[in-house]
């Protein structure tokens, strides 16, 4: 993936504007759950209404197909799986072939659903699980049965992956490491190996509330989880066949949460040009919410910005208003919100840009 993002940014950095590599669909604002620590709970994320129909999702997928997007990634700014045609944008997005991803609370999913995602390939699904047991998961939630329907979920995708036997889509956990888990992740690796999920990534929560201040990590529990319970986790990972994360997580990282914009800020070239962009998303990224607000990402904010409306995506994508966002990076501008950035995406960005540099400075 990193070489078609590297071609398109190497053409954005010789002049020549590229359409989008990457289409995020928030399906839904709603949810079902209350995560103590969720983005949404930031007094800024005013939720807004208005949620696309699952035909307008159908046409905008047959455009992302026409104009070369490798890569769809259907994710919660609410549940996506609450959106009434969920299934149907799915399916879609499998039918015009392009690569997949799905993020869920994992408490919706039927045996239909998980069928039909076997059953045409679905690539990827990443179930949000905050602990290896119910009171830990469904106290940090806050949605009792959370946990066993989702624990459910993982096994029957992993049994209806055997029936049909193929090995679509990979499955991982995702879990916001907290003073109330971050012990615990050894315990969570033997529940993914058990239910034949394949990888546990972990993220240090971001403070959105004052009920998630107190969930941060201090200094010496980030000490300890990187001295003694990462080395378990990895070596758990190794026992048991799972992959994780865990092992790139520093004291610092841990901590930085929600300053995690300097280490970007910091990394940027000085001079003109595209390396001096802090973030390439509003080069690469195309985000849009449940009612069709353009973003560089989910994290996005305003939330009254401008939408879709009935435009194609290529138009938005080469309009004025993600020209704004671009012009303000390559002046070495970040947004208010990136500070909230989470530390995958800002990781991922220093990753890319390394490899950006080589290939400019190779001509
Ligand atoms: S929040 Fe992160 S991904 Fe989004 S624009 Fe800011 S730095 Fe980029």
């Amino acid at each position: 993936m990193h070489d078609e993002r590297l071609a398109r940014l190497a053409d954005w950095a010789a002049g020549r504007a590229r359409g989008p590599h990457t289409l995020e669909l928030g399906l839904t604002m709603a949810c079902n759950a209350d995560c103590t620590f969720c983005w949404r709970q930031h007094p800024d994320t005013k939720l807004v209404g208005g949620t696309l129909s699952a035909a307008r999702w159908r046409e905008i997928l047959d455009e992302a197909a026409r104009v070369d997007v490798r890569y769809v990634r259907v994710i919660g700014e609410g549940e996506p799986l609450l959106h009434p045609e969920a299934a149907e944008v799915l399916r879609h997005v499998k039918r015009v072939g392009i690569r997949s991803y799905l993020c869920s609370n994992g408490t919706l999913f039927t045996r239909e659903l998980i069928h039909d995602l076997v059953s045409y390939g679905w690539d990827w699904v990443s179930l949000s699980l905050e602990g290896p047991d119910a009171v830990t998961h469904d106290g940090l939630v806050r949605k009792s049965g959370a946990f066993e329907r989702l624990m459910w979920a993982a096994r029957r995708f992993d049994q209806v992956k055997r029936a049909l036997r193929s090995d679509r889509p990979g499955l991982n956990f995702g879990l916001a490491l907290t003073t109330l888990n971050w012990r615990r992740v050894p315990e969570v690796m033997v529940l993914a190996a058990d239910a034949g999920v394949h990888a546990v990534n972990l993220e240090p929560i971001t403070v959105n509330s004052p009920e998630s201040a107190r969930l941060k990590l201090s200094r010496d529990e980030a000490r300890a989880f990187v001295a003694d319970v990462a080395p378990r986790v990895v070596e758990e990972g190794r026992r048991l066949g799972v992959a994780t994360n865990a092992h790139e997580l520093s004291e610092r990282s841990i901590l930085s949460t929600n300053r995690v914009h300097l280490a970007l800020l910091e990394a940027a070239d000085r001079a003109d040009g595209l390396l001096r962009a802090p973030c390439f998303n509003p080069f690469w990224f195309l985000h849009l919410r449940a009612n069709g607000q353009l973003g560089s990402c989910g994290f996005w904010r305003p939330m009254h910005g401008e939408r879709l409306g009935a435009r194609g995506l290529e138009e938005a994508w080469l309009g004025d208003y993600y020209g704004r966002m671009r012009d303000w990076l390559l002046a070495g501008g970040l947004f208010d919100v990136c500070s909230d950035c989470n530390l995958g995406f800002v990781e991922d960005t220093l990753a890319i840009r390394a490899e950006l540099r080589d290939l400019l400075a190779a001509g």
